[in-house]
């Protein structure tokens, strides 16, 4: 049991036994590094578009999960999988397209749920009401790039979208009953505690199902590389980032799932802060940080109360 809502302790309570995910590559790109909006991509984005480990597109999709779930049965005892479209945007392309990849994962038995990565600007009305049937059958969710609520820091990051566009879109997946889960970065360039506390109080207004949180890591193969080493600018310290996170916990609505508490960089292409390769140790620093303040432990009761909050 943890002093937060971990996805763990929701999914087994939502789902009754252990669930794992899936990191899929649906064969997808993106309209910020294709051409559309940018060829650069967000500056942090690396070639495999931000999914270091989803499987291989040159394999059908059941071919990805077969060969997933057997690497994964060793580690994990699991009787309950999440189907997550991880790399680039899952929901840019032509509507039929997009509906022959989620139609192959949909009538799976092993696949209890569906996670998809995408941006605001790719979610049209059509597009939406296919998810929305889709949320019908599995339980789903989309993962949306929030990163902050900071106009000039989006900007700075090429995300190629405003907030006001991000807040409009997220206002219309609320009206359409979507799960949605927000990805916040600690420590982009230039941000400080101020910049930290916005972007928790928008999470805390929103309400999302779910969220993650993660330190600003700078890969060798991004942009941000090429900034940081003429800028130098300053990385957000283990220790910093530990009390943000707390503070971020401590604000999160009750029924919003913590997906991660840490970043989860490719060994071979990071290139600062090493502190972040050591995740057991961050995690075990936050979950000390937490019972230091008596956080109390989430109980069985509040775990259930949450998975018949976010019941489809
Ligand atoms: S939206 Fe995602 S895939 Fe597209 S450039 Fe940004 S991080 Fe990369």
């Amino acid at each position: 049991m943890r002093r937060f809502l971990s996805f763990n302790d929701f999914f087994r309570e939502y789902f009754n036994g252990k669930t794992v995910k899936l990191s899929l590559d649906g064969g997808f790109t993106c309209p910020n590094r294709d051409g559309l909006i940018s060829n650069r991509g967000c500056i942090f984005c690396t070639d495999k578009g931000s999914g270091e480990f989803a499987g291989d597109r040159k394999n059908s999709l059941n071919e990805q999960i077969d060969s997933q779930k057997s690497l994964l049965k060793n580690k994990w005892n699991a009787e309950n999988y999440i189907a997550y479209f991880q790399n680039f945007t899952n929901t840019y392309g032509d509507l039929s397209y997009i509906k022959s990849i989620y139609n192959e994962v949909i009538n799976r038995k092993d696949i209890k749920g569906i996670s998809i990565a995408t941006r605001c600007d790719c979610l049209d009305k059509e597009t939406i009401k296919y998810l929305k049937e889709i949320s019908n059958k599995k339980f789903l969710w989309l993962e949306l790039g929030m990163q902050t609520t900071n106009e000039n820091t989006i900007k700075l990051i090429n995300r190629g979208y405003s907030h006001e566009v991000f807040d409009q879109k997220i206002e219309e997946l609320k009206d359409n009953n979507i799960l949605f889960l927000l990805h916040v970065i600690f420590g982009l360039p230039y941000e400080d505690e101020n910049d930290f506390k916005n972007t928790i109080d928008y999470v805390k207004r929103v309400y999302p199902f779910g969220v993650k949180f993660h330190n600003l890591y700078i890969c060798k193969n991004t942009d941000i590389y090429i900034m940081y080493k003429k800028e130098k600018f300053k990385l957000i310290p283990l220790d910093e980032y530990i009390k943000t996170v707390i503070y971020a916990i401590e604000n999160m609505p009750r029924n919003t799932v913590i997906h991660r508490i840490t970043g989860d960089p490719d060994k071979k292409s990071l290139y600062e802060p090493k502190w972040c390769l050591d995740k057991l140790s961050v995690i075990s620093k936050i979950d000390k940080t937490l019972k230091d303040r008596n956080v109390p432990v989430k109980t069985k009761e509040d775990i259930k109360i949450a998975a018949d909050y976010w019941k489809q």
